[in-house]
């Protein structure tokens, strides 16, 4: 398999984080599209009623700065380099992308849903920033969304 094959393949299926915070939405009640093609970067999770997007980000594939889970690897450092700011100057476009169309996004991290005490937090949060959002989508450039970088 090539790079970009092998790449692909790990982008289409579905994280065990994702379906994580999938499971716990659903429990919680809400109703979601997945995988969504035509909005902007698929988002992972769509919620049409609340017009918010979620997207569980892995934390190597797309970045996350001063996360242990981000480490490039040993060989072929240049292009890990390389092809991870192309994601992250993807993820950035795309976020942008979908808060000119008036969605507001969330962006949850791997980490942020790796262990269960740190899950719980993550989770309830996420409720939360959902039913918060929904009434004032003025301020949608919360920390989380990435959109002030
Ligand atoms: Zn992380």
């Amino acid at each position: 398999m090539t790079r970009s094959r092998i790449m692909a393949s790990i982008k289409a299926k579905d994280t065990k984080a994702e379906l994580a915070v999938r499971r716990y939405l659903h429990r919680q009640g809400f109703r979601y599209r997945t995988n969504d093609r035509r909005l902007p970067g698929t988002p992972d999770i769509v919620l049409p009623k609340y017009r918010c997007v979620i997207f569980v980000n892995g934390c190597f594939w797309h970045a996350h700065q001063g996360c242990a889970k981000y480490v490039l690897p040993k060989t072929n450092r240049q292009f890990w380099t390389e092809k991870l700011a192309k994601n992250v100057e993807r993820d950035r476009r795309v976020i942008a992308e979908l808060l000119a169309l008036r969605w507001r996004v969330i962006v949850v991290w791997e980490c942020e849903i790796a262990s269960r005490a740190v899950a719980a937090d993550t989770l309830s949060g996420l409720v939360n920033e959902i039913y918060s959002t929904e009434a004032d989508a003025a301020s949608s450039m919360r920390p989380r969304c990435h959109s002030s970088r």
